[in-house]
């Protein structure tokens, strides 16, 4: 009559699941195991599109400058006309 012993099926099989974390890129659920060498992204897509979008980030702040050089031109020009001390 002791038949329910299958009772115990509370904590089975929750702890054998991989972790699962969002694509950063699209948010897709992803399983973070050791057979997705792109986590935390979804795809090999998925991440070169973050690659690339830091690249660009990176190429922005270098070309910047250039607005600052006009400033720079501009407070030259105001500068030596101040100075005029020929
Ligand atoms: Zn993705």
């Amino acid at each position: 009559m002791t038949q329910d012993s299958n009772n115990d099926a509370s904590h089975d099989t929750a702890n054998d699941r991989p972790l699962q974390v969002a694509c950063p890129q699209c948010r897709k659920s992803v399983e973070w195991t050791s057979d997705n060498p792109y986590r935390p992204f979804c795809s090999k897509r998925c991440r070169l599109i973050d690659l690339g979008a830091w690249a660009d980030e990176s190429h922005r702040i270098v070309g910047e400058p250039a607005m600052d050089e006009a400033d720079l031109d501009a407070l030259i020009d105001k500068l030596e006309r101040g100075g005029d001390n020929r």
